[in-house]
């Protein structure tokens, strides 16, 4: 059990990982007791839209607590290994995450878990909406910040990831943007117009269920 001097919301894009959200749930509740945990769920077959997922989950939550795990459904805190601590810039905190080694895949890296404070996530206007599909929604946010001169921050924090299959709903056009070539991407502007304030959805529905909530949303 971790206990924090804030109050932690865990924010989890979410479809079709039964096993994964059936693991996720008791897990961080037990390290968490405090923490509330919403699952932002996707309905329908469109491509899983991650970035905005965590814009819509952000919206709900945003007075509830005082900071976000911007959370994989799928990556489990090792306790005694992860610092929660209060944030003071938008955090990574996944940086040994067991499916990549223990180690960061790359430098930039900025995804799995990301801690963040609702001022820090509004300071870029959350995510961008409008790329097709998912991958690389986590450089892009990542981008957002540095492109703005504002401060990120990066801790040591160990991760168990489950297993599943490697997914083929990738935003093909953000991939070959970035290309894992940072310079390049990191000069192509990002439309801070697009994000929270531009984000259109609609909950269908709010289930309060065993720890967790869950909004089911149309996008
Ligand atoms: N995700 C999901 N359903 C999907 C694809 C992704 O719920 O069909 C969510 C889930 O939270 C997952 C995260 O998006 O942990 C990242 O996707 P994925 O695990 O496929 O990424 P990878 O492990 O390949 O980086
Ligand atoms: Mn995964």
């Amino acid at each position: 059990m971790i206990s924090l001097d804030y109050k932690l919301a865990f924010i989890i894009p979410y479809r079709d990982r039964e096993e994964h959200l059936a693991m996720f749930v008791p897990h961080y509740r037990n390290l968490f007791p405090d923490a509330d945990i919403y699952v932002v769920h996707q309905l329908g077959k469109a491509p899983f839209n991650k970035g905005m997922l965590f814009n819509i989950g952000f919206l709900y939550v945003e007075q509830r607590a005082d900071a976000f795990d911007l959370s994989d459904v799928d990556m489990l805190a090792v306790e005694g290994h992860v610092d929660y601590s209060f944030p003071r810039a938008a955090t990574h905190l996944a940086s040994a995450a067991s499916q990549f080694g223990y180690k960061m895949p790359y430098p930039i890296y900025f995804g799995g878990h990301v801690l963040v404070t609702a001022e820090q996530m509004r300071s870029v206007n959350g995510f961008y909406n409008d790329y097709p599909g998912y991958g690389c929604e986590d450089d892009s946010f990542y981008r957002s910040f540095v492109n703005k001169g504002l401060p990120v921050d990066r801790r040591y924090g160990r991760y168990e990831s489950l297993p599943h299959n490697r997914h083929v709903d990738h935003d093909e056009h953000l991939m070959d943007l970035f290309n894992r070539n940072w310079e390049h991407f990191k000069s192509v502007p990002r439309d801070y117009s697009n994000g929270i304030t531009s984000c259109k959805y609609d909950i269908a529905a709010v289930h309060q269920l065993e720890g967790y909530t869950q909004l089911d949303v149309n996008i």
